[in-house]
C-alpha cells in the first residue's frame, strides 16, 4: 500500500484498463479497446568494407502493396553520428517487421527473420553481404493504433478520469506515439494533478493522513 496525493497512470492501454477497473469502469472499457500493433526489429552489423554502395540516406519505407516481409529498413549508421563514430569501420541497419494487422511474419524465428530481412534488403537495395552480428527484437504490442474516432475516445477517458481528484493518465496511448507527444502528455498529466490538488487543498478537503 503506497499513500499518495497524486497518481498518473503512464502505462500502456490493456494495464491501465485494468488499473481504473474498479474507480472508472468507462475509462478502463475505453482503454480496453485500444488495439495495438506488435513489430521486431532486426539489427544487423556489416563489416563497412563489404557494403561500400549503401544508398545515401537514412532508410527507406516498404508499402504494404509490395508485399514484403520488412516494413522499412533504418540506416543507423547514416541516421546517428555516435553510431557512426562508435564503430568506423562498420556499418549497422535495422529493418522491421509486422505492422498492424498484417503481424503473421512474426510468427518466424529469429533465424528465419535475419534471412528474410537480407532477402529483402537484397532485392531493394543490392544488399548481398553477410551480416558479422544480427540481433531481433520483438515488441510485442508496442505501439498503440489511432482508428478514426481516437480523439474522441480519448476525451471520454481524460473526462471520465477528470472525475477523479487527482488521478490523470498520460502516455502514447493519448496525443501521438512519438517520445515527444509522450513527454507532452505526461507534462499536462502532471498540471491536471497539480491543479486538483491545489482546488482541493483551497477548498480544505486535503486527504486524511490519520493525523
Ligand atoms: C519498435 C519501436 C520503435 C519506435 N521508434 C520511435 C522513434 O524512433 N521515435 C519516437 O519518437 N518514438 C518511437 N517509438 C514510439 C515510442 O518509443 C513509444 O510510443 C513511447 O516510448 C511510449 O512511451 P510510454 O511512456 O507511453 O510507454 P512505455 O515506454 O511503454 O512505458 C510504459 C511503462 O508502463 C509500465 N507498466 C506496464 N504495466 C504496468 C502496470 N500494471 N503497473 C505499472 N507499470 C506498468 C511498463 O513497464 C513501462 O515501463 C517506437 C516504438 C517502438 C515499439
Amino acid at each position: 500500500m503506497l499513500d499518495a496525493d497524486a497518481v498518473l497512470i503512464a502505462a500502456p492501454a490493456p494495464a491501465a484498463a485494468r488499473l481504473l477497473a474498479a474507480e472508472s469502469p468507462v475509462a478502463a472499457a475505453e482503454l480496453s479497446a485500444v488495439e495495438y500493433a506488435s513489430m521486431a526489429l532486426v539489427t544487423m552489423a556489416f563489416r563497412r568494407r563489404d557494403v561500400l554502395r549503401m544508398p545515401k540516406g537514412t532508410g527507406f519505407l516498404v508499402p504494404p502493396v509490395d508485399g514484403r516481409t520488412i516494413k522499412a529498413s533504418t540506416f543507423s549508421s547514416h541516421k546517428w553520428g555516435w553510431i557512426d563514430e562508435a564503430g568506423p569501420d562498420t556499418f549497422v541497419l535495422r529493418t522491421s517487421v509486422g505492422r498492424h494487422g498484417d503481424e503473421a511474419d512474426l510468427a518466424w524465428d529469429d533465424t528465419d527473420l535475419v534471412r528474410l530481412s537480407r532477402r529483402d534488403l537484397g532485392e531493394a537495395i543490392g544488399l548481398s553481404a553477410a551480416p558479422v552480428a544480427a540481433r531481433v527484437t520483438r515488441w510485442d504490442g508496442g505501439l498503440p493504433q489511432y482508428p478514426v474516432g481516437h480523439v474522441e475516445r480519448v476525451a471520454r477517458i481524460r473526462e471520465q478520469v477528470g472525475k477523479l481528484p487527482g488521478l490523470a493518465v498520460c502516455g502514447a496511448v493519448y496525443d501521438g506515439v512519438g517520445i515527444p507527444a509522450c513527454i507532452a502528455s505526461a507534462r499536462k498529466a502532471a498540471d491536471e494533478v497539480l491543479t486538483s490538488l491545489a482546488a482541493t487543498l483551497a477548498t480544505g478537503g486535503a486527504r486524511d493522513t490519520g493525523e
